[in-house]
């Protein structure tokens, strides 16, 4: 009996040498075709109060790079004091993405956020630009990079992690819950405040919200309001470390499970000094270190 093999065109012929057919199966196998470059994407990772947003708007500055924020409450419009938003100034120009872009009361998802985020790196890439991904909510950044089939076939990631002292960290975030309450956080807190008590969606589960919710249930009471508003920030700092802690075990955690490659900077000295010296160590531990990282990531 004649086997008739009936030749089957190639449906794509990419490189300079002939593509293998497999005729049996209708096929056409090409082994030499180079897989597709994939786009970099730096990822800055850490604790909450370690410098992501001044990392992120360092390297941004020397790369010519734009920010997508990856804090799951930053999202959110408004609370720009409790949930420590970069201001306008601080940004020193770089566009940042996906900051108070979602109104207070939404349910916002990690996959709602590997959409956004995906769009935005798109979005930069096309601009020619590197896109620098940084927040502090580690289920977003594995959402994104090992659960999004999309973000992970077309992007290759470098992760920056700053990391800090827990203790150094733990005064340092004190302080800036003290600075916040100076800056207008029971002002803030207030207009979310919940008479029901209910703080679980949306912007309301930010810390610094549920934890005034005692005070202004018994703010017109003078004899106790002081002692209300000390629990209630004295809350917040035990609060805030407390997340602190769970976000570093969560670094370590995605770094052995998934094998993540994290480039790890240890900031502790530059929190540890004080200004002009504080500044140098980090622009020689963190800056440095981490540019040196990004550019030999780049192929530089
Ligand atoms: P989890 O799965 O535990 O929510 P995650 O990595 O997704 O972890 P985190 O960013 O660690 O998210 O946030 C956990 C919780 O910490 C938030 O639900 C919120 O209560 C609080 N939180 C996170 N970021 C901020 C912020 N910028 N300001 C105030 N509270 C925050």
């Amino acid at each position: 009996m004649n086997i008739v093999l009936q030749h089957i065109a190639p449906t794509f012929v990419s490189c300079k040498h002939q593509p293998l057919n497999n005729f049996r199966d209708g096929l056409t196998i090409d082994p030499f075709i180079p897989p597709r470059r994939k786009d970099k994407v730096v990822i800055v990772m850490g604790a909450t109060g370690t410098g992501k947003s001044r990392l992120s708007i360092d390297l941004a500055k020397h790369f010519s790079a734009e920010v997508v924020n990856s804090d799951k409450m930053q999202i959110y419009e408004g609370l720009d004091i409790i949930t420590n938003k970069v201001t306008d100034k601080e940004t020193c120009g770089i566009q940042h993405h996906l900051l108070s872009i979602i109104d207070p009361n939404e349910v916002f998802t990690a996959t709602d956020f590997c959409q956004r985020a995906t769009k935005a790196v798109d979005s930069i890439i096309s601009k020619g630009q590197l896109p620098i991904i940084a927040g502090g909510s580690n289920s977003y950044i594995k959402a994104l990079v090992n659960d999004d089939i999309e973000f992970k076939s077309r992007y290759e990631c470098c992760f920056l992690w700053i990391d800090v002292n827990l203790k150094i960290l733990q005064r340092f975030v004190s302080k800036r819950v003290d600075k916040m309450v100076k800056e207008g956080l029971v002002e803030e807190a207030r207009e979310f405040f919940n008479p029901d008590g209910d703080y679980t969606s949306g912007i309301r589960r930010a810390i610094g919200v549920p934890e005034m919710h005692q005070y202004f249930i018994n703010e017109n009471n003078k004899n106790t309001r002081d002692k209300m508003l000390q629990i209630a920030i004295e809350n917040i700092k035990v609060n805030t470390y407390k997340l602190a802690c769970c976000q570093r075990q969560n670094i370590r955690r995605l770094e052995s499970q998934f094998e993540w490659k994290i480039n790890r900077l240890d900031a502790t000295e530059a929190f540890e000094k004080k200004g002009i010296e504080s500044n140098q160590a980090w622009h020689n531990i963190v800056y440095e270190q981490s540019t040196q990282i990004v550019r030999h990531f780049r192929g530089e």
